[in-house]
């Protein structure tokens, strides 16, 4: 598969249709996806919400551009405003997470009128030039250097650090309220609030990334409510339209009245507003966060009662949980695939990162915890 593609790695598995938490591949045999989609199909493979709302819009208007107002992108910009953190007035519609993140620095830059911004080690917040600057890894970076400049990292999680960088002169502070391709890592009690008072204190723009926290994954709507801190530009993707390519900012006024021109051609695309709207309207109505976060618990309870000391730690919040093991975990997930038909994914050299559709049930959270089980402590599976 995929010779063709030059910077996408092939996995021998040819994957024809989903369904629900089910993928088939094209020799018909079913996997349950647990990380395959990257957190991007909150609601589960081809939801019929979502299929029934884009199949209509595709048929009736493909495209007209965002200065006409439409009744699938007012309907998309209305749920994702009142989805929004309180406070959070006024959103934008891009294509992707990167195109987010690059949007919340140049408003937070020209809000502000400042230039420095504040990252975090081990952080991600994508791969065009600016959100690239503000990425952790070396290897991501150096190859296309020189990046968007001034910006300065700290060490995640560390107070005293944060509060030694951010001054008069700090444009933005952006975080993820949990590091998702850092390796699931949770900031300690009473950080974001420290990130939010400092930035509040000296002028700055707080930036919380929820591209991959975000959408009901963590149990609320999004992270940083678990946390009750509010930041002053939020950036969602990922999960925001179920599948389709669609990203988010959501600001506060003061960020939006400041805010200098921009745009994209695809801002708020009819197809991907009704695949927003569908997929919003059915998280909220149906409740699927709450749900989150009782299958999220019982399955970290599960974990760690069957892997007790065969790995180091399970950690997370609702569904997005990091398994941090004893060995590599791309050979984990290579082999609770071929073996298990379990699609995970690694988040660094030894995490193992579950992303499950919000939807799935404790039944199929077993079938999870029997194959992990089974693949890195079988001692423990063959027990009576
Ligand atoms: C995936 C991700 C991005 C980048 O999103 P793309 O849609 O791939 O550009 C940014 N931030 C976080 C936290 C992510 O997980």
């Amino acid at each position: 598969m995929s010779d063709h593609d030059f910077v996408s790695g092939s996995k021998p598995i040819g994957i024809e249709r989903g369904e629900g938490l089910s993928l088939y591949s094209t020799d018909g045999t079913e996997y349950l996806d647990a990380g395959a989609s990257y957190a991007c199909t909150p609601l589960g493979h081809s939801h019929p919400a979502v299929v029934d709302a884009v199949q209509e819009q595709v048929g009736k208007l493909t495209f007209v551009d965002s200065s006409f107002p439409v009744q699938s992108r007012e309907d998309a910009y209305a749920a994702f405003v009142a989805a929004a953190p309180d406070g959070l007035e006024q959103g934008w519609f891009c294509n992707s997470g990167t195109e987010a993140n690059e949007a919340a620095l140049k408003f937070a830059r020209s809000a502000t009128g400042e230039s420095k911004i504040i990252a975090a080690t081990r952080s991600f917040h994508g791969r065009t030039m600016g959100s690239l600057a503000a990425t952790w890894k070396d290897k991501y970076k150096e190859p296309y250097e020189p990046l968007a400049g001034d910006v300065e990292f700290v060490p995640y999680g560390d107070d005293e650090e944060l509060a030694a960088a951010v001054d008069d002169e700090t444009a933005a502070v952006i975080l993820e309220p949990i590091q998702g391709e850092g390796g699931i890592n949770l900031p300690p009690a009473g950080y974001l609030e420290t990130a939010r008072e400092l930035t509040e204190e000296a002028g700055a723009a707080l930036v919380f990334d929820e591209v991959q926290t975000g959408m009901g994954r963590t149990g609320s709507m999004w992270a940083c409510q678990n946390a009750g801190v509010t930041p002053d530009v939020l950036t969602a993707a990922k999960g925001l339209g179920n599948g389709l390519p669609v990203g988010a900012v959501a600001v506060r006024d003061w960020i939006a009245d400041g805010a200098a021109s921009h745009n994209a051609t695809f801002s708020g695309g009819p197809v991907v507003s009704a695949a927003v709207h569908a997929t919003i309207s059915t998280l909220v109505e149906e409740e699927w966060p709450a749900h989150a976060a009782e299958v999220g618990d019982y399955l970290v309870d599960e974990l760690e009662a069957a892997l007790g000391n065969a790995v180091r730690e399970v950690r997370g919040e609702g569904l997005l949980v990091g398994i941090e093991l004893k060995r590599g975990a791309n050979r984990v997930a290579r082999d609770l695939a071929m073996n298990h038909q379990v699609l995970a994914l690694p988040a660094g050299r030894t995490v193992l990162r579950l992303l499950p559709p919000l939807v799935i049930d404790e039944d199929e959270a077993d079938r999870l915890v029997e194959a992990l089980t089974e693949t890195v402590a079988p001692e423990a599976a063959s027990e009576p």
